[in-house]
């Protein structure tokens, strides 16, 4: 039996309350402060494979994979060993290099939409630059976005959930003026109804539709059948851009993301995390035609000092051509559906109300009685009781989202050990919330 007791965290907390008077919150982004489920952060030292180590030496079974990125397990080998390869010639040319046309061919082949790609530092980055690309192509400024989506921390983008069918985007921090999210429209995910009332409220001014086309930044949220198919239809009928921020869900929810497992291809695509490997990248891709706006070779202006960099190009290279082999997209599914049944069945024995659902290497746990279909959904979950379960798993060495609102992720590294030890110790837990 797994017991709390060899769990220490005197090294994490003398680290951590030093880094609070260093940095804001003693982070450098705020979800990893734990402060949605309360108690301290553990600090980390090491990670490898399906496991990462803190500083006082606890070991935990990992789901957060540094928020998607480590899909083929943390610090692969080859990954790491492409890295030392490519470190010897430098880390960053400013200048062409032979890696960027590599992955941009790699980007290109496997996602439907892309014929053209510019590679960024960030998903953030990426987002705002094809939102602006959208503005550009359209010659229209209004943005439809969904409540509880995230598309990174840029102004227009930061829109508060608004109650009712439609809102009027309100800044969701302070510091961001309402000029900058005047233009940004807010529905209900999974609600066409909403989003055909904004074409029709705004008629010939909405340049497009940015959304995740499986939702891992309400917790996890799939879409419902004909979600997708129907915001295709949206934006043709209008003469909008559909744009789908694949983030988190290219290489992901299939090697070609969201748009080749739903079939639904979109105008525009954002990319980021799994195709950096673990190091800081973003990309933006569309047809040439759209493309072919961004300077230099048009006029809408892009641009980024360590964009395109030898070293993230090459994780990213190396991470794709893993997940290529054979069975490595069935074996992702078959492993998080036995964690997710797992938990759905553990939860409703200890007598919890629970929604736990995946797609592909992405998946959430809800505590409410519903399926969860949009934010609103979401925001049912007990968060008390999903602050204690975190806690407990944490303690008994599994590492969960310190965030009711955040997708939780599997890797290739994870064994069928890994997930039933997880579900021993979720069995646990569970009985003791
Ligand atoms: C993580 C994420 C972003 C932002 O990416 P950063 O690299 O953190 O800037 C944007 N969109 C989605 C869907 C994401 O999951």
């Amino acid at each position: 039996m797994t017991t709390t007791s060899s769990f220490k965290t005197t090294q994490s907390d003398e680290i951590f309350g030093t880094a609070q008077k260093l940095m804001p919150g003693g982070v450098n982004s705020p979800v990893r402060a734990f402060k949605s489920v309360g108690g301290q952060p553990v600090v980390f030292d090491r990670v490898k494979g399906s496991r990462v180590w803190d500083v006082d030496g606890n070991e935990y079974i990992d789901y957060v994979g540094t928020w998607g990125p480590a899909i083929c397990g943390h610090a692969h080998p080859e990954v790491i060993a492409a890295l030392h390869e490519v470190l010897e010639k430098g880390t960053s040319f400013g200048a062409p290099c032979i890696q960027e046309n590599v992955l941009a061919e790699m980007v290109i082949d496997a996602v439907p939409s892309i014929e053209m790609v510019r590679f960024v530092n960030s998903g953030t980055e990426a987002c705002m630059s094809a939102l602006r690309m959208m503005r550009a192509y359209t010659g229209r400024d209004k943005i439809v976005k969904f409540q509880g989506n995230y598309h990174g921390h840029a102004d227009m983008l930061l829109v508060q959930a608004g109650s009712g069918v439609a809102t009027l985007g309100l800044p969701d921090s302070p510091g961001v003026p309402n000029t900058a999210t005047s233009s940004t429209l807010a529905a209900p995910y999974n609600d066409l109804e909403a989003v055909k009332t904004l074409f029709e409220q705004h008629p010939g001014e909405i340049a497009g539709i940015m959304v995740e086309p499986v939702v891992g930044n309400s917790g996890f949220v799939a879409p419902d059948a004909g979600f997708l198919e129907g915001l295709r239809e949206l934006t043709r009928e209008h003469d909008a851009l559909l744009a789908f921020d694949e983030v988190m869900t290219g290489f992901r929810i299939a090697y070609g993301g969201a748009q080749e497992r739903f079939g639904v291809i979109p105008d525009v695509t954002t990319l980021g995390k799994i195709i950096g490997g673990g190091l800081p990248v973003g990309a933006f891709g569309a047809r040439k035609d759209i493309m072919e706006l961004v300077a230099p070779s048009g006029s809408m202006y892009q641009s980024g000092t360590l964009s395109g960099n030898p070293l993230a190009m090459t994780a990213g290279i190396k991470t794709l051509e893993l997940l290529q082999k054979t069975g490595t997209y069935e074996q992702l599914e078959r492993i998080t559906t036995k964690l997710t049944q797992g938990l759905q069945q553990i939860a409703n024995e200890a007598g919890h109300d629970a929604y736990a659902a995946n797609i592909s290497a992405m998946f959430g746990m809800f505590f409410t009685g519903k399926p969860v279909r949009n934010f609103d959904d979401a925001k049912t979950s007990d968060l008390d009781k999903f602050a204690r379960f975190q806690r407990g798993m944490l303690e008994r060495g599994i590492y969960v989202a310190p965030s009711q609102f955040e997708g939780g992720f599997t890797s290739l590294a994870h064994t069928d050990e890994d997930i039933d030890k997880t579900l021993e110790i979720a069995r646990e837990v569970m009985s003791s919330l």
